[in-house]
């Protein structure tokens, strides 16, 4: 059909060249658009020694993106609320301002706040240019010989692929793409059949989608609460087969909360966030005080995989949650 039409319009080259550059420009923004996956070279037996003591070998941190801390009371979240009987935890955690996706993670991952890091924009047109490179608790772990992956569901997130510091991550294509929690618990169970790493971070999306359609502390909010609810509890099972129970800690928190249909401001619904450890090392109870920074996670990952934070880190080890007496030195 093709030839018979082009046979037809002989005179209509320009029109054509017009089509096939059209043709051409939509296959490149596909393949610009399409997730993107970055790999590092395995630390191989030229890498680092781990350090000889830590809480633990193995920490999952899994992000919740909007999730507020009265969200899980709320709608009965029933793996939150397991982990926070069972583990130590605040629902009074901060992150910082501006309470946006990227400024904040950048924040959590960092141990640095704004003023330090620099990332005050969150879109994911200006990330496709950029990447972070400051240390982060991944270069750091890997650089004492920890195998590091993230699965981040937001095109955003891409300045944090940075190659050499995560042995393995991904993040959808685009420049505002997201994914949803059954899609990326699915891709962390693929991952985790082969690979078994030292510091894995898993990021849902689905409350804050929720949240900008519906509003924070709706219905649509509540089924999206409950669907990362479900994914948490799956990324549980997968690390227990693939670490064994009892052998890894983990850490679930938030980047942001949200009120109305947004969120960014300094108002206490939209900075204040849920902070809960669980699993091995950990200590149970109510943490009160100090307040808890989410600058703090960074530094705690790594005190608990037996490593010190970087000196200019803001952040500091929540060292209550854990007991330090049970430090494993095999
Ligand atoms: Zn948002």
């Amino acid at each position: 059909m093709s030839s018979r039409h082009a046979a037809g319009q002989g005179g209509a080259s320009p029109r054509r060249a017009v089509i096939f550059t059209a043709l051409v420009a939509t296959a490149l923004a596909a393949g610009a658009c399409g997730p993107r996956y970055v790999r590092s070279a395995p630390l191989g037996s030229s890498a680092p020694s781990q350090p000889r003591a830590s809480l633990s070998r193995n920490v999952v941190v899994i992000s919740v993106d909007g999730l507020r801390p009265d969200a899980i009371d709320e709608y009965g979240a029933p793996t939150l609320q397991r982990l926070m009987r069972e583990g130590s935890y605040s629902l009074a955690a901060s992150t910082i301002f501006p309470s946006k996706t990227l400024p904040s993670h950048t924040s959590m991952l960092t141990g640095q706040p704004p003023e330090r890091h620099g990332v005050l924009w969150n879109t994911g047109a200006t990330a496709r240019s950029s990447s972070i490179d400051l240390p982060n608790v991944f270069s750091v772990a890997r650089a004492h010989g920890y195998s590091t992956a993230a699965f981040f569901s937001k095109a955003k997130f891409q300045p944090l692929q940075v190659r050499n510091t995560l042995d393995y991550s991904q993040a959808p294509g685009g420049w505002f793409n997201k994914w949803s929690s059954a899609r990326t618990v699915a891709d962390v169970r693929t991952y985790l059949h082969t690979a078994k790493p030292n510091l894995l971070f898993v990021h849902l999306a689905d409350p804050d989608g929720a949240g900008h359609r519906a509003g924070w502390m709706t219905e649509e909010y509540g089924r999206a609460v409950l669907a990362a609810d479900t994914a948490v509890q799956q990324i549980i099972e997968l690390s227990e087969r693939t670490y064994g129970r009892g052998q890894f800690s983990l850490v679930v928190t938030a980047d942001h909360g949200g009120h109305g249909t947004g969120h960014g401001s300094q108002d206490p619904r939209d900075v204040t966030i849920p902070w809960i450890a669980w699993g091995q090392g950990v200590k149970p109870g109510e943490l009160e005080s100090p307040a808890i920074s989410t600058m703090d996670t960074a530094s705690t990952v790594l005190w608990v995989l037996g490593l010190s934070a970087p000196t200019d880190w803001a952040g500091n080890a929540v060292i209550q949650a854990y007991d330090a007496g049970i430090v494993r030195t095999d």
